[in-house]
């Protein structure tokens, strides 16, 4: 079966390299339905298990942003090969730790990737670590899933055509998020920094709160412009409208949580009294953020008002 069907990939990627403008059309919206959004002739959003991976074709190998979430390794693998035929990862880049971003690192260490995240991420990969919200201890990944090149706070990678500029932005979902600009593309993975499809989420046991999110987006804007390209760590792919757009009301959602946590509420006060009400959008479990925003508040208590005791 699986011979089958790789075969039949095989043959794909082979055939789309000659077909005319008019045809490759038509491969590109299957491939939409095969779980792939094509952004550039060399960059396609590829569906690892529920969240995005980011594959650049850079001739001789293949750039990676992200992995894939645990078990989606045989789907990303043939999806790869349907785009770009034997091409290997030379480099995957992972945006932070999550498992649903890292959840496939070994496979691609394993042949040959070398792997490049913010310190940050490297150090939470390699400890056990305790998960507040669900009770329960995290196990240190295995050496071979862990980032083997580490940054601090910026750097700039050659690939084929591309140049791929990437920098840190501090404490807006966990301590080691990171953009990756696709510069010549115009193309901006910003990882969980933006979240278009999901509750955002902080990290505060990490040092992550609300402060660095609505920082970190600041950041993301002054990168691109009307024509960049977004592309977050699940949903779609966002324009720089929407990413403003998000912005602006996690920048209002801040102003009120400030002024809540200064008045000494906690979070079941501040949900109670309909502090995310009358907002563009809604969230799915609004107490889980809102006690992951207070704890990362009191946190960064100094940064809150110098009036603050
Ligand atoms: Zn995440």
């Amino acid at each position: 079966m699986g011979r089958v069907v790789d075969r039949r990939r095989v043959l794909k990627g082979a055939v789309a390299g000659v077909l005319t403008m008019w045809a490759s059309r038509r491969i590109r919206a299957q491939e939409a339905a095969g779980g792939v959004r094509r952004l550039t002739d060399n960059l396609a959003v590829v569906d690892g298990g529920g969240s995005n991976v980011l594959a650049f074709s850079a001739g001789d190998g293949l750039v990676l942003v992200d992995s894939g979430a645990p078990k989606s390794g045989d789907r990303v693998l043939g999806t790869l090969k349907n785009l770009a035929g034997a091409s290997k990862v030379q480099t995957l880049f992972n945006t932070h730790y999550h498992l649903d971003q890292t959840g496939n690192n070994e496979t691609f260490s394993a042949a040959g990737a070398k792997i490049i995240a913010h310190e940050c991420t490297r150090q939470w990969m390699s400890t056990d670590y305790w998960v507040p919200g669900e009770e329960r201890y995290e196990k240190a990944r295995p050496k071979a899933a862990r980032p083997t090149e580490t940054f601090l706070t910026a750097g700039s990678l050659k690939a084929g055509s591309e140049q791929i500029d990437y920098g840190y932005l501090p404490l807006a979902h966990t301590s080691g998020d990171i953009y990756l600009f696709f510069k010549n593309s115009n193309v901006l993975a910003v990882g969980d920094v933006a979240s278009p499809l999901r509750d955002p989420a902080l990290d505060y046991f990490t040092g992550a709160w609300i402060g660095g999110r609505v920082d970190a987006m600041d950041v993301l804007l002054k990168l691109s412009n009307e024509q960049t390209r977004i592309v977050p760590a699940y949903g779609p792919v966002m324009t720089r409208a929407e990413l403003k757009a998000e912005r602006d009301l996690m920048e209002e959602v801040r102003a009120r949580l400030f002024k809540q946590v200064r008045e000494g509420e906690g979070p079941k006060d501040m949900l109670e009294e309909g502090v995310l009400n009358g907002l563009a959008r809604t969230w799915k479990d609004p107490y889980r953020f809102l006690y992951d925003a207070a704890k990362g508040l009191w946190a960064h208590h100094d940064k809150l008002d110098p009036n603050v005791v």
